[in-house]
């Protein structure tokens, strides 16, 4: 099996760098979805008794809600990968243990699989 070029300290600057920008831009998104379901909310508490107008604000306030759960669940993996850095073991395919592609980890700094193993994980299963 060929082994893969490992990142350079140059690349992993810069996906250090990705990881914590995409960390505060996600931090904010979550907070801001989070006020907004909160608003939704709160309007929903008889304000409005028109009862379309009540399921539109509850459709919108799961919208809202899942929204910040998926930004919340990034955020974890953007931790992870943080930590992984710290302790080394940054970009290396959880599943075959191969340098993950530098033009992948571009893409997604915070992706814990190699392409070939992702690929595999979205056609098998
Ligand atoms: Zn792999």
């Amino acid at each position: 099996m060929a082994t893969k070029k490992k990142l350079t300290k140059t690349q992993l600057k810069e996906l250090r760098a990705a990881l914590e920008a995409e960390r505060e831009t996600l931090l904010a998104q979550a907070s801001d979805l989070d006020a907004e379901a909160d608003i939704k909310q709160w309007r929903d508490g008889g304000f409005d008794d028109d009862p379309a107008d009540t399921g539109s604000a509850n459709f919108e306030r799961e919208r809202a809600q899942s929204l910040a759960n998926h930004a919340r669940r990034i955020l974890l993996q953007i931790d992870d990968a943080l930590v992984r850095m710290d302790n080394g073991t940054y970009g290396v395919c959880e599943r075959c243990g191969e340098q993950i592609e530098y033009p992948r980890l571009e893409v997604i700094p915070y992706a814990t699989l190699c392409l070939e193993d992702k690929r595999r994980d979205e056609h098998g299963r």
